[in-house]
């Protein structure tokens, strides 16, 4: 049996009488990408948002790593990794300089050279923030989560507005790092990315969890019901025939 690293039960959030999240449970275990899935205004950055600590919950519970999120938030901050909204970061500072200012929050010795070489931004050190193309600052933004060493990193829709050579990149390096033993959990709206992604995801529709389990799992599931997709089903899609016509190298740098 794995062990749970995040525990979600009844949890529920209110905003004045905006009932975003309603009453929802569910596991993450140590080592998973597990993604929540559903479409704007489900509730996913919501529920997010509570464990990282950054927003109050309504009611329920929620441990992770076995902390208590009532008792100990802070040592839960201690262990996450959390990615800042891109609109978030000094668009002046360079990203040497941009590191500099996390580690001091975090109060650690980092080693520059390394985080930039593993999001593939070794030769970025100089450059402002705002000179990134979209596909860097979020590669930027990931490298941003792992300066604390964190048992978990939490990421909101981390390939919205990327071409599809910056995702399957991002793709990769969110593989590596769960190679490294990081759990990671994702929100996106993308199914592909899902498939591609995660061990097991939660679809989350009006602040209810509509079912969780593998991708596999869910596709089985429906198609058990009789259901057939209604147009034929091609041995490609247009994305692969983009990727084929214009290549899998990173056009940005
Ligand atoms: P998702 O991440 O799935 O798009 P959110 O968690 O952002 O969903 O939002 C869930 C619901 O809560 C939406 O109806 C949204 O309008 C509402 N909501 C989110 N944040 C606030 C807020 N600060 N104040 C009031 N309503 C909010």
């Amino acid at each position: 049996m794995q062990k749970k690293i995040i525990e979600v039960k009844n949890l529920t959030k209110n905003y004045g009488s905006v009932q975003a999240v309603k009453g929802i449970s569910f596991d993450v275990y140590e080592g998973e990408i597990f993604g929540l899935l559903g479409p704007n205004g489900a509730g996913k950055s919501t529920t997010l948002e509570i464990i990282e600590t950054l927003k109050d919950k309504t009611s329920g519970e929620v441990w992770v790593d076995g902390y208590s999120l009532d008792k100990n938030p802070n040592e839960i901050k201690q262990i996450i990794g959390v990615q800042l909204q891109l609109s978030g970061y000094y668009p002046g500072l360079t990203l040497a300089e941009l590191l500099d200012l996390f580690a001091g929050l975090y109060n650690k010795k980092i080693d520059k050279k390394k985080i930039l070489e593993e999001v593939k931004l070794a030769d970025k050190a100089k450059a402002k923030y705002k000179e990134l193309s979209g596909g860097q600052q979020q590669r930027f933004s990931l490298a941003t989560t792992l300066i604390n060493n964190p048992k978990i990193i939490f990421l909101d829709e981390p390939t919205t507005g990327l071409d599809p050579q910056a995702r399957r990149n991002l793709w990769d390096l969110i593989k590596q790092i769960r190679l490294s033993g990081t759990t990671v959990i994702i929100t996106t709206h993308y199914m592909d990315e899902a498939e591609e992604l995660c061990d097991r995801v939660a679809i989350i529709d009006s602040g209810k969890i509509q079912s969780v389990a593998t991708p596999d799992e869910l596709i089985d599931n429906l198609v058990a019901t009789g259901f057939e997709r209604t147009k034929e089903v091609k041995k490609a899609t247009l994305e692969d025939v983009f990727i084929h016509l214009t290549g899998k190298s990173l056009r940005e740098d």
